[in-house]
């Protein structure tokens, strides 16, 4: 169920990212990172790995870490923490 104690994590379309352009992609050589940190090389490299993915079946990378990731859908929704207990006060006698 979807409400306003629900947040998502944004992700990259790998669909989408497959159409940048190389000014674009050399960009993204910048921020996206391989499993365990490692830069990718080149742009190639980088269209290879994408392409690679899509083929598996991966079409979403989450931008943050998330727990909860579907590789077609992307972030499925985390329930936030409540930030306060909203329940009464027990009442006191005076
Ligand atoms: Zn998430």
């Amino acid at each position: 169920m979807v409400n306003e104690m629900t947040e998502f994590h944004l992700g990259l379309s790998i669909r989408g990212a497959l159409r940048w352009g190389d000014y674009e992609m050399r960009n993204a050589l910048k921020w996206i990172k391989k499993d365990g940190g490692a830069v990718f090389a080149s742009v190639s490299e980088l269209r290879g790995e994408m392409a690679e993915m899509l083929a598996s079946g991966i079409e979403m990378i989450p931008f943050a870490e998330c727990d909860n990731w579907d590789d077609k859908k992307g972030c499925l929704g985390h329930e936030k923490e409540k930030q306060c207990d909203t329940s009464p006060l027990p009442l006191q006698p005076v």
